[in-house]
């Protein structure tokens, strides 16, 4: 699959990896809006959130718990971040493989642009 995120999945791009098992793969983002950016993805190829069924249900879990236990490993829980995941265009998403951000190290604003 031509796709970045697959790529780095594979292990075929460069990435600052952080968590990976079977199923998943977390890894700094190149363009971090925060002091701790990272991303959480399934190395599986899933274009959106909305490309995804009920039977993935467990595999979305499974990013969020990555992302708790990684905000904990860096410091950051006790202070707070953000999750996050785009969906297609009004959501933001630039990348059309699944993934979850999450932001952390300075105080975020709310609402987002
Ligand atoms: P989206 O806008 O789709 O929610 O988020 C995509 C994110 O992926 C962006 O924050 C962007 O900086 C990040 N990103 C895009 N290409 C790469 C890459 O090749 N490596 C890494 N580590 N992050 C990337
Ligand atoms: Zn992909």
């Amino acid at each position: 699959m031509d796709c970045i995120f697959c790529k780095i999945a594979r292990h075929e791009a460069q990435a600052q990896l952080l968590f990976e098992n079977e199923r998943i793969i977390a890894f700094r983002d190149i363009f971090a809006q925060a002091p701790t950016h990272f991303l959480v993805i399934p190395k599986t190829h899933h274009a959106s959130l909305d490309a995804v069924g009920d039977e993935h249900d467990a595999l979305l879990g499974e990013l969020l718990g990555t992302a708790r236990r990684l905000a904990r490993e860096l410091g950051v829980a006790a202070s707070g971040y953000r999750t996050v995941i785009n969906c297609h265009q009004d959501g933001g998403q630039s990348v059309d493989h699944l993934h979850l951000h999450v932001l952390a190290g300075r105080r975020l604003s709310w609402p987002p642009g």
